[in-house]
């Protein structure tokens, strides 16, 4: 069993030299092209990103009616704001929405792969893609987060959400203490991509 976790070291590096050598692969056999994974990369750097997560999240904390909405079907609740076109492709159908509160913190992980609300939140860092982080959140989810420097007391239930082809999870973290002055753009700052996914709480104001 010891064995099952024991990663290697550098899979992070092994990773990226076997990601590169099959791009080549499908360039070469004229599958993709040149540009095709730039561009792919360049959509969800400056179209499908976290900065989409921190408007949804900004209006759940301002408008509890949308919040409510947003928790029982996400994709429609999305489709009410103003965000870029795509919204609802590349996985936003599956992406479903779980709201921290008091007693109560929700992390998002994919046990299996890296499954993740990409329109939301953009592409997951490598940590989410990593096998240790997804046994191990699986197994000891407080030990992880207080590695993440996030110390959940025992009074408080923490509930993990394991995405999958059908379902991507996302957290609407609790709005924190003494903003109610601040506009909904000033909001959204606080809103980090490591609080939509459970390992941070949103920044204070
Ligand atoms: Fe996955």
């Amino acid at each position: 069993m010891e064995d099952l976790f024991n990663y290697r070291e550098d899979r992070e590096a092994y990773s990226a030299a076997r990601m590169r050598a099959l791009e080549d692969l499908l360039i070469k056999k004229g599958i993709i092209t040149d540009r095709t994974v730039d561009t792919v990369l360049d959509f969800f750097e400056t179209r499908m990103g976290p900065f989409n997560g921190a408007k949804i999240v900004a209006r759940a904390w301002i408008d509890a009616a949308f919040k409510e909405r947003l928790v029982a079907d996400a994709p429609s609740a999305i489709a009410e704001l103003a965000l870029p076109e795509g919204m609802a492709g590349a996985e936003g159908e599956h992406v479903r929405a779980v709201a921290n509160a008091p007693g109560l913190h929700n992390l998002i992980l994919c046990t299996l792969c890296s499954c993740y609300p990409w329109p939301v939140l953009g592409l997951p860092p490598y940590w989410y893609k990593d096998p240790t982080f997804r046994s191990r959140a699986a197994r000891e989810p407080r030990a992880v987060l207080k590695e993440f420097g996030l110390e959940i007391p025992e009074s408080v239930e923490v509930k993990i959400w394991d995405s999958s082809a059908q379902v991507r999870w996302f957290v609407v973290p609790e709005r924190p203490a003494g903003t109610e002055s601040l506009s909904e753009a000033e909001l959204e700052t606080l809103v980090t991509p490591e609080a939509m996914m459970g390992v941070a709480i949103a920044k204070a104001a």
